[in-house]
């Protein structure tokens, strides 16, 4: 059975205020913006009439972190009626430990669904919760326990990727972090066949909170290098991350020279998906809330470039934009496919 959708989509559904004061006690998220419960009822998309016509094709894959609420496959479905090629979803609730088997009948119908709809790469994020880089050896232990879950619901669903935040080493420090985190994934995949069905697993970078591991292209690069003879890696670069941790993406002369050292630490061909998130914060400020497409203090001109540039084609672009308003997914996913040329 898959889990309920009041427990698929809380990053949706919950009607909290992102929190400002203790943000860094929180594990591992990769956005705060959320929509009061109605909202996010009343723009499922789902609930509207099905699109006459297939969406144009774009010289790119791009999609949306996607809704599995109501079963796993109408990810899918929404997925292709949002306009996207490629999406993102949790295989879980993103904030509990326990995870429910995926159900056979509805692996099959995602698939089916994904074949009819040319819908690829299909991502898989990771719990929140899952912190491969910490210290207490319990903690430790359940992330290991559910990232297991993780790469194997992924197989089960025939994902081509699981992304992965590096992880939090409060407590230690960033080399035994390192260390802890590696080990934990190859712990994590023992046994299991990733390269046969096709799966790799991307390490995120992050906005580079004071413990929080790849907060840096080079630290992702460590990571990627420890682990690259034991199970298939790459990169996943957030763009809102990559803004606040630091880097200029805004400027043009900026983006260049950041996309330079981005190859040359993790290497361009490597980074297999990018988040493409505008930012609320400021460039540097380590603030991690993302903001709509052309909206925020990065704006359109990086999404032009990165969704146009040649050496990033192989790349999945996904987008994990807030919900403030119905209909705020599909119009991401619109301006993201504005900005690729046919
Ligand atoms: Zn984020
Ligand atoms: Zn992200």
């Amino acid at each position: 059975m898959f889990p309920v959708a009041s427990q698929m989509e809380p990053e949706r559904l919950q009607s909290q205020k992102p929190e400002t004061g203790n943000w860094k006690l929180q594990p591992v998220k990769w956005h705060t913006d959320v929509v009061p419960r109605s909202l996010a009822r009343e723009q499922d998309i789902l609930k509207r009439s099905s699109p006459k016509r297939p969406p144009r094709l774009t010289s790119r894959r791009i999609g949306i972190h996607t809704s599995s609420a109501g079963g796993v496959q109408n990810a899918a479905e929404r997925a292709y009626r949002l306009g996207c090629n490629t999406f993102q979803i949790f295989s879980s609730s993103p904030r509990q430990w326990a995870a429910h088997d995926l159900s056979r009948p509805d692996c099959d119908a995602m698939k089916k669904l994904r074949d009819k709809y040319d819908l690829k790469p299909l991502v898989i994020h990771t719990n929140y919760l899952v912190n491969l880089a910490g210290a207490n050896e319990l903690f430790l232990k359940k992330s290991v326990e559910t990232f297991r879950g993780e790469i194997e619901r992924a197989l089960a669903l025939c994902a081509e990727y699981l992304v992965l935040h590096p992880g939090s080493f409060r407590g230690s420090d960033r080399e035994q972090g390192l260390m802890r985190t590696t080990a934990a994934i190859a712990t994590a995949a023992q046994g299991l066949d990733l390269a046969k069905p096709g799966l790799t697993i991307l390490i995120e970078n992050t906005a580079g909170a004071e413990y929080s591991l790849g907060g840096s292209f080079e630290q992702v690069a460590e990571v990627l290098e420890y682990l690259r003879n034991l199970v298939p890696v790459g990169a996943c670069i957030d763009t809102c991350h990559t803004h606040v941790a630091g880097y200029d993406i805004a400027s043009p002369q900026g983006m260049q020279d950041t996309l330079k050292r981005l190859d040359e630490t993790v290497g361009l061909k490597n980074v297999r998906v990018w988040h493409c998130n505008d930012a609320k914060a400021a460039r540097g400020s380590k603030l991690d809330r993302h903001q709509h497409i052309g909206k925020g203090s990065i704006g359109l001109q990086l999404f032009r470039h990165l969704l146009n540039d040649p050496r990033l084609a192989h790349a999945a672009f996904i987008a994990e934009t807030p919900i403030d308003q119905p209909g705020d997914d599909g119009r991401n996913v619109a301006a993201l496919r504005k900005l690729a040329k046919k």
